[in-house]
């Protein structure tokens, strides 16, 4: 099966160095998370579960769909921006 780091690499992207546009609020929230969705829904891998039931977030990958700011209801624990103009996901086709 194809990795989705595999697909991900056929997006061009400019990331930008030192500024995720989206921020875990409170990752000790994270961790008591029972269902941690976002690890499962983000199209990207985004998310991902530590072995210590930590979430970490590398955002890189990001295609700024904003499911996981959408899905994150009960905690409200994910702080959404699109990145700055010029960065991001860069739609060639889309
Ligand atoms: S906006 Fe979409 S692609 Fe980006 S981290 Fe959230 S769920 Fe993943």
């Amino acid at each position: 099966m194809i990795q989705v780091e595999e697909k991900l690499y056929q997006n061009r992207y400019r990331v930008d160095e030192g500024r995720p546009h989206i921020k875990i609020k409170d990752r000790e929230i994270c961790s008591l998370c029972s269902h941690k969705i976002c690890t499962v829904l983000c199209p990207a891998g985004c998310y991902r579960k530590g072995t210590d039931s930590a979430v970490s977030l590398i955002t890189d990958g990001c295609l700024e769909c904003g499911t996981c700011q959408v899905i994150c209801l009960e905690h409200k624990n994910i702080l959404w921006e699109y990145p700055r103009g010029g960065y991001g996901i860069l739609y060639k086709f889309g």
